[in-house]
C-alpha cells in the first residue's frame, strides 16, 4: 500500500480521480499540479492510513515515517528551505481533507515548524519580524486548540488585550513586540493547562498534527456534519502537508476565496472576496469583513482587481481553466505572496438550488455538459427551495439593519441567540431566527432548526453563509449594523436600539435586509432555467408523477407544478368542513341505518360539488379518489358542550350521545374500525360517496370535461372485502349512469390501496377485483414494522442514532422489508392481472431515494404532495438516467 502521494513542483502522484484515496483537497491539489497551476508543494497521507490508524489503536502503518521523511525532503528541495532549519526554515500547513467536502468541519494548522530559533530565522529571511511573530502566534493558538485541546478563546483574549494596549483596531496593526509577548503568553497557557511545555521540535509538531487531523475525523462536529449529509463514517480523512505561502507579508500579499460563477444566483460571473496582508483563516472566520475581488460600483478602489491587477489577472486565467477542466463551478482558495499567485484549493462549489439549476442549464447551453449530466447535477431535494416564498415587494417593511445577502429566501421568526434554544423552540413549532456574532460548526443543530440566520460578522464565504446556502435557509451575514450581547440576550442596531430575545423579525437573504416584525411573503416564481430543466427531466423519466390533492386549490397547484393526475384524493377532509361536520356527527351517532341514511343524504350533494370542482381542475387527467378511511370517532366532538348542542339538534338526550361516543372509542384506532371495514359494515357510507362521485362525473362530462375517475378502496386485507366493495361500486355507478342516460357511459376504474402485509402476500387474489393498486406506504410501513408512527418518536430516533435502522423508514422507504412486500405484491398481482396499474401514494412518493426504488420496481407513477411534484419529476429522471448508466442503487440497498 502506497501511503504518501506527492504534489506540487509540476508533478503529482495522484489526480482528481483519486478522491477516495486522497480526499477532495488532496485530489484537487494533485490535479492542479498536473495542469501546471502554481500550487505550493506538499504531500498527501492517504485515507487508507486513516482507516489503518483507527483499526489499529491509533498506530500508523509500517514505513509511514520513512515515506513522510522522503516526501518532506522533496518539498525542502523544491522550496529551497529546510524543515527546522534555524537559518531559513520551511513551514508547512497540515490540512485535513475528506472525500466529501466538509467545510470548517476538520481543523487545519498553519505555520507549523516554528519555535524560537526558527522564528528568528524566519524574521531574518523575510526581513519582517512582525510577520514572523504573527505567524508564530497563529501557529501556537491553532496547534494548542487542535492538537492539545486548549480552547482558542484564551489566546484571542491575549490578542484583544494587545490591540487595546496598542490602541489599534485590527490584528494586522499589532506591533511585533506585542506579538512576541502573545506567543510567550500563549505558551504559558499551554504549560498551565496541559502540564507540558509547548512542543519545540518541528518533527514532534508534525506528528502531533497528523495524529490530531486523523482524530478530528471523530470529533463531534465532524460526526454531526456526516450525519446530516449522510457521509459514511468509514471513509476517513486524508492529511495534506503543504509548504506555507504567506498572504500576510505586507500589502503585496493577500489571501482569498473565489467562485467561477455566483454561488447564490448561478450567474456566469467571477465572484470572490479577499483580504490584504492576512492568512487564509481570516477570510473564512470573519475576523475582518473581506473585500470584493472584482471591481464594481461599490468597490471604491479596494477590490483586488484594482489593487493587485497582475495577481488578479493570473487568478482569472486559473479560474477559467479550472472550470473548463472540471466542467463545473469551482470554489477556490488562493494566496498571493509578494505579488505571486498560489492556489491552495479547488473544489466543486456549493451553491443554492437556484444557482444549481441555472448553472446546469447554462453549461448545457454553453456546450460544456449534456442534458443528462445537467439533470444529475441538481440535488432533487433542494428543488424544494425554489418553491419557497420571497418578500412581497408591496409589503410595508421597516429595515432595521443591512448585511450581506448570504443565502436567498425570506423568513420571519422570533429572535434567539443560542443554537440550543433555537432547537428547543423549533421543536415546539415556533419559527425562530438565530442571531449570532458569527457561527461555528458547533451551531449547526441550531442553524438547522432556525428559519433564518443572522450574523454580525463574516463575509459571503463565512461559515454561516456556506452552511445556510447548503441548507437552503435564508441568511444575512456580516451585518455590522448590529452588535450582539449574548449575556443580556439582546442585539443593538446602529442607533443603539435594543432588540430582545423573542422579538419578531424578518430576514431577506436575497437583499441582505433585517426587518422588524413579520413582513408578508409571496410564493416563488419559477425561472426560465427551472422550466427548461424540468422539460428535460420530463423527457428522461419513465415514472409518472401525480399529486396527493384533496381540494380544488391543491389540484390547481399540483397541475401548475406539472402533476399528471391526482394519485390520492382523500375524502375525509370534506367531512370536516364546518357546515358538514354536524351532519357527519349525526350520521356517526345514529344507532341504525335509517338514521345514518338521513344524515348522509345531507352530505351527499356537498360531496358531489367537491368532486365536480376537482374534476374540472383536472380536466383530461386521472383522479384517484379514496373512499372514507379514518376511524369514525375522529369526527366526534371531544368537548361536552359540543355534544350537548348536537343532542338538541338530533332530538336525543346528551346521555345517549355520550354513551355512543364511549362505545365508539377504540384501543388501537390505527388497526380498528376504519378503511373498507367501514364500507363493509356500513355500506351506506360508501354508497353515498360513490353516488356523489358518479353524479359528479356525469355532470362534468356534460360540460365537456374529460374526466378519468379511479375509485380506491382503502385498507383491504382480503379479496372478499374488495369483491364486496367493487360490487357495491359498480352497482351504484351503473345505476347513476343509467339514470342519467349519458352516452357513451363514462369510463371509470376500481382499485385498492395496498397497505397491509396480508394484502401484499395475497395480491394474486385481490388483483382479481382491482384495476389498480396504489401502495399506501405510510400504513404499509406501520403495519409491516408493526409500529405506530404516532408512538415511534420514543424509540425511532434512537434506533437511527444507534444504527439499528439505517434511516427513518417513514422518510426513506425501507427497501429490504417494506420494499420486499411491495415486490411480492407486484409479482403476485401480475400473475392474475398482468396489466394491473401500479402506483404509490405514501409520503415516500416525494422522497428521491424512494422514488428511485419505485422506478426500479417498474411502478407507473408516484404521487406526492403538490410542492414535492417538481422534486419527484427530477428524482424520477435521475433514476432513469442512473439506470441507463448502470448506477442504480440495488433493490435491496437503502442508499
Ligand atoms: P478548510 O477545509 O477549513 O478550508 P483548509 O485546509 O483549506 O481548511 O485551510 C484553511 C485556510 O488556510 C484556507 O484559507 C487555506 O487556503 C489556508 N491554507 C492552508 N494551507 C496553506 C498553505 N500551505 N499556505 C497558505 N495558506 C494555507
Ligand atoms: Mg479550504
Ligand atoms: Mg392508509
Amino acid at each position: 500500500m502506497k501511503n504518501v502521494y506527492a504534489f506540487g513542483g509540476g508533478k503529482a502522484d495522484g489526480s482528481k480521480d483519486r478522491k477516495d484515496l486522497l480526499g477532495g483537497k488532496g485530489a484537487g491539489l494533485a490535479e492542479m499540479t498536473n495542469l501546471g497551476i502554481p500550487v505550493p508543494p506538499g504531500f498527501t497521507i492517504s485515507t487508507e492510513v486513516c482507516t489503518h490508524f483507527f483499526q489499529n489503536g491509533s498506530r500508523y502503518p509500517d514505513g509511514l515515517k520513512e515515506d513522510v521523511q522522503k516526501a518532506l525532503a522533496r518539498v525542502e528541495e523544491l522550496v529551497g528551505t529546510r524543515f527546522g532549519d534555524p537559518a531559513n526554515p520551511l513551514l508547512v500547513s497540515v490540512r485535513s481533507g475528506a472525500r466529501a467536502s466538509m467545510p470548517g468541519m476538520m481543523d487545519t494548522i498553519l505555520n507549523l515548524g516554528l519555535n524560537d530559533r526558527t522564528c528568528a530565522g524566519l524574521a531574518r529571511a523575510t526581513g519582517d519580524e512582525r510577520f514572523a511573530f504573527d505567524a508564530f502566534r497563529r501557529f501556537v493558538s491553532m496547534y494548542a486548540d487542535v492538537v492539545l485541546g486548549v480552547k482558542r478563546h484564551r489566546f484571542e483574549e491575549l490578542l484583544t488585550a494587545a490591540k487595546k494596549k496598542a490602541a489599534v483596531k485590527y490584528d494586522h496593526q499589532v506591533p511585533a513586540e506585542a506579538l512576541r509577548e502573545i506567543v510567550d503568553g500563549s505558551r504559558k497557557i499551554v504549560q498551565e493547562q496541559t502540564g507540558k511545555p509547548f512542543p519545540e521540535d518541528p518533527h514532534d509538531q508534525l506528528w502531533g498534527a497528523v495524529g490530531a487531523v486523523f482524530e478530528s475525523w471523530n470529533n463531534e462536529r465532524a460526526i454531526t456534519y456526516r450525519k446530516m449529509y449522510e457521509i459514511p463514517d468509514s471513509w476517513g480523512t486524508a492529511v495534506n502537508v503543504q509548504a506555507m505561502v504567506f498572504g500576510n507579508l505586507g500589502d503585496t500579499s493577500a489571501t482569498g476565496v473565489c467562485f467561477s460563477r455566483d454561488p447564490g444566483s448561478g450567474e456566469r460571473k467571477f465572484f470572490g472576496e479577499y483580504l490584504q496582508n492576512a492568512q487564509g483563516e481570516d477570510v473564512v472566520a470573519g475576523i475582518r469583513t473581506p473585500l470584493a475581488i472584482t471591481k464594481g460600483p461599490d468597490t471604491a478602489g479596494e477590490s483586488m482587481q484594482e489593487r493587485m491587477p497582475d495577481a488578479y489577472g493570473a487568478l482569472r486565467e486559473v479560474e477559467a481553466r479550472l472550470e473548463t477542466h472540471f466542467k463545473d463551478m469551482q470554489d477556490m482558495e488562493f494566496t498571493v505572496q509578494r505579488g505571486k499567485l498560489w492556489l491552495l484549493q479547488t473544489r466543486t462549489g456549493k451553491r443554492t438550488a437556484r444557482a444549481a439549476v441555472r448553472i446546469a442549464v447554462e453549461m448545457v447551453q454553453e456546450g460544456m455538459i449534456d442534458k443528462e449530466t445537467a439533470i444529475l447535477r441538481v440535488d432533487a431535494t433542494s428543488i424544494d427551495q425554489l418553491l419557497h416564498p420571497t418578500l412581497d415587494p408591496k409589503a410595508k417593511k421597516e429595515v432595521i439593519a443591512r448585511g450581506l445577502p448570504a443565502s436567498p429566501g425570506a423568513a420571519s421568526g422570533r429572535v434567539v441567540f443560542t443554537p440550543d434554544e433555537a432547537e428547543r423552540l423549533a421543536q415546539r413549532g415556533q419559527a425562530v431566527i438565530l442571531v449570532r456574532t458569527e457561527t461555528t460548526p458547533e451551531d449547526i443543530h441550531g442553524m438547522k432548526a432556525a428559519r433564518g440566520i443572522l450574523t454580525a460578522r463574516g463575509g459571503m464565504t463565512s461559515h454561516a453563509a456556506v452552511v445556510a446556502r447548503g441548507m437552503g435557509k435564508c441568511c444575512v451575514a456580516g451585518c455590522s449594523d448590529i452588535t450582539v450581547d449574548y449575556v443580556k440576550e439582546v442585539f443593538f442596531d446602529i442607533q443603539g436600539k435594543e432588540y430582545r430575545k423573542g422579538d419578531l423579525i424578518t430576514l431577506d437573504g436575497s437583499a441582505g435586509e433585517v426587518m422588524l416584525g413579520e413582513v408578508q411573503t409571496i410564493p416563488a416564481t419559477m425561472t426560465d432555467e427551472f422550466e427548461t430543466l424540468m422539460t428535460w427531466a420530463d423527457g428522461c423519466r419513465r415514472l409518472g408523477v401525480r399529486a396527493n390533492a384533496d381540494t380544488p386549490l391543491d389540484a390547481r397547484t399540483a397541475r401548475e407544478f406539472g402533476a399528471q393526475g391526482i394519485g390520492l384524493c382523500r375524502t375525509e377532509h370534506m367531512f370536516f368542513e364546518t357546515e358538514r361536520i354536524s351532519a357527519v356527527r349525526e350520521m356517526i351517532l345514529s344507532s341504525d341505518e335509517a338514521g345514518r341514511r338521513a344524515a348522509l343524504a345531507k352530505i351527499q350533494p356537498m360531496q358531489r360539488e367537491d368532486f365536480v370542482a376537482i374534476f374540472r381542475e383536472m380536466n383530461g387527467l386521472p383522479v384517484t379518489i379514496r373512499l372514507l378511511d379514518p376511524p369514525l370517532h375522529e369526527f366526534l366532538p371531544e368537548r361536552d358542550e359540543e355534544l350537548k348542542g348536537l343532542a338538541v339538534g338530533m332530538g336525543v338526550t346528551f346521555e345517549t350521545l355520550r354513551r355512543r361516543r364511549e362505545a365508539l372509542r377504540e384501543f388501537n384506532p390505527m388497526l380498528g374500525h376504519r378503511g373498507c371495514r367501514l364500507g363493509v359494515t356500513y355500506p351506506e357510507i360508501y354508497e353515498v360517496q360513490i353516488r356523489a362521485i358518479a353524479e359528479a362525473v356525469v355532470r362534468v362530462q356534460q360540460e365537456g370535461v374529460d374526466v378519468i375517475p379511479e375509485i380506491m378502496i382503502p385498507l383491504v386485507a382480503t379479496a372478499e372485502e374488495l369483491r364486496r366493495m367493487r360490487e357495491l361500486t359498480v352497482r351504484i355507478v351503473e345505476e347513476v349512469f343509467a339514470a342519467a342516460k349519458v352516452s357513451p357511459p363514462p369510463k371509470y376504474t376500481v382499485g385498492t390501496m395496498i397497505e397491509l402485509p396480508r394484502a401484499c402476500v395475497r395480491a394474486d387474489q385481490i388483483a382479481v377485483y382491482a384495476d389498480f393498486f396504489s401502495f399506501g406506504t405510510n400504513d404499509l410501513t406501520q403495519t409491516g414494522f408493526g409500529l405506530s408512527r404516532d408512538d415511534a418518536g420514543k424509540f425511532l430516533p434512537a434506533y437511527v442514532e444507534m444504527g439499528v435502522l439505517p434511516k427513518d423508514p417513514f422518510v426513506a422507504l425501507d427497501r429490504e422489508g417494506v420494499g420486499a412486500l411491495m415486490e411480492i405484491a407486484i409479482e403476485r398481482a401480475k400473475k392474475t392481472r398482468p396489466d394491473i396499474k401500479l402506483g404509490i401514494c405514501g409520503e415516500h412518493g416525494g422522497e428521491p431515494s424512494s422514488i428511485e426504488f419505485c422506478h426500479s420496481l417498474g411502478l407507473s407513477y408516484v404521487s406526492c404532495s403538490p410542492f414535492r411534484v417538481p422534486v419527484a419529476r427530477i428524482a424520477a429522471a435521475q433514476a432513469a438516467i442512473r439506470e441507463k448508466r448502470g448506477e442504480l442503487g440495488g433493490v435491496h440497498s437503502t442508499a
